[in-house]
């Protein structure tokens, strides 16, 4: 389909300081062939796609590049709000874990379809996603139209699991052949894994040509545990073992010194930044302004919807620009562009698509959103980027547009039945906990 966004603002995130003009976004099949303000060059556009073209209305809206949830693990929205209020270890090996292992492929796939409703309602176009069965959420990615990394996590206790899932997707995902999907391999944190295993994620990342995406140095007893049985950081660690490249993504980092810092600039690693869970779980804060000086690439995350309890990134920007602001007491880190950047071209460069996804400009692929402007919390307009990062909510996403298709319209999936979803999910659950 071709597609025109006429009249609206611009906010192609493309700038090293924010820059935001009224103009129109030409669409043609999955990529951007227009952003421009003038007229002439619309008229052109339009001229040229007469035939079917679907023309949007964006005046009062705005547009900019869809967000990136660079770590999630979908399909634990059937865990949700199921055990809050408990001490780290004792959620995972208490609740999470024995509810995990109830789970089978038709639950994953459930959880994953509510999860990707709830990230398309609120503008998120591409998620990263760890968890299980990988294969299932694969299929909800394809049918829903979002786009996503799929990465096959393990523990030491489902490692032979792991093997079987990663055979499943590597074989239908891996090296480009699906063009909204890729892989990454997950083992789950260097505690809860074997050395060994962590060698055989790093030997499949480079046989496949795929990042490696690990939950790393989330909680001082993490740093202990991995001290006391390596003499080393989890970083120095993962460093140890070749597993930190410009294609890994280093989930949480939040107890980091500056010995590893320098490893993480020296190896090009990304972070992932989960605000919110490492509020909730009380992990700690990450010196996310400390790693942007540095030079290195943070990305944010929701984390899974259990320890957030939302996938809602317009919540988790502005409490990842708070908690820089409250643990630094210096109310100019981590200004509100900066914190956009991390949610698209931060989060694209994390992914390996920096060339394709996360800002508007001709040549990229079409995920664009759209918000409605005019909302009493957006109004007035002195600086549209802060009213993004500290005012703007899931619900003022209009429209969401994914490789060229729209999605979301008028606030609503046109994919996707979200009453019936919801409705499916809660069922569900309830024949989860009688197994
Ligand atoms: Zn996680």
């Amino acid at each position: 389909m071709n597609i025109l966004i006429s009249n609206c603002s611009i906010l192609p995130m493309t700038d090293q300081t924010p820059r935001c003009f009224e103009g129109s976004i030409g669409i043609e099949g999955e990529r951007i062939v227009l952003v421009s303000d003038d007229p002439q060059a619309v008229e052109a556009f339009r001229e040229r796609h007469r035939e079917g073209l679907r023309e949007i209305d964006g005046r009062g809206f705005l547009a900019m590049p869809g967000l990136i949830n660079a770590h999630n693990h979908a399909s634990m929205t059937l865990m949700r709000s199921y055990a809050d209020d408990i001490p780290l270890m004792s959620w995972l090996n208490d609740h999470i874990w024995p509810f995990e292992a109830k789970m089978d492929r038709e639950d994953v796939r459930l959880g994953a379809e509510l999860g990707v409703a709830e990230m398309l309602l609120g503008g998120t176009t591409t998620f990263v996603d760890m968890y299980w069965m990988q294969e299932a959420v694969g299929e909800v990615v394809e049918q829903t139209g979002i786009r996503a990394v799929l990465s096959a996590t393990f523990t030491e206790a489902r490692y032979a699991d792991f093997e079987r899932d990663f055979a499943a997707i590597s074989d239908r995902y891996a090296g480009g052949r699906h063009p909204r999907i890729s892989l990454m391999v997950a083992p789950h944190s260097p505690y809860s894994t074997s050395t060994e295993h962590l060698s055989r994620a790093r030997e499949l990342s480079e046989r496949y040509g795929i990042g490696i995406n690990i939950h790393i140095s989330e909680t001082l007893d993490e740093q202990r545990t991995i001290q006391e049985r390596y003499g080393k950081t989890p970083i120095e660690y993962l460093y140890d073992l070749g597993l930190l490249t410009p294609q890994t993504l280093a989930v949480h980092s939040v107890h980091v010194n500056d010995a590893d810092l320098e490893i993480m600039r020296r190896c090009g690693v990304s972070v992932v930044h989960n605000p919110q869970s490492n509020m909730k779980i009380s992990s700690g804060i990450a010196p996310v302004a400390k790693m942007l000086d540095a030079g290195i690439n943070v990305a944010i995350g929701t984390d899974g919807p259990c320890s957030n309890n939302d996938l809602d990134m317009w919540d988790e920007m502005r409490s990842a620009s708070f908690l820089q602001k409250v643990s630094t007491g210096n109310p100019c880190v981590l200004p509100a562009y900066e914190v956009l950047k991390m949610a698209t071209v931060y989060g694209a460069r994390a992914i390996g698509m920096a060339d394709q996804i996360g800002s508007l400009r001709e040549g990229m692929l079409a995920d664009v959103i759209l918000l409605d402007l005019n909302k009493p919390h957006l109004s007035p307009q002195y600086d549209v980027v802060a009213n993004l990062i500290y005012c703007a909510k899931s619900s003022d996403v209009d429209t969401v547009i994914v490789h060229g298709d729209i999605l979301v319209e008028g606030g609503q999936l046109l994919r996707m039945d979200c009453r019936e979803i919801c409705r499916v999910a809660q069922a569900r659950v309830a024949e989860i906990q009688k197994r």
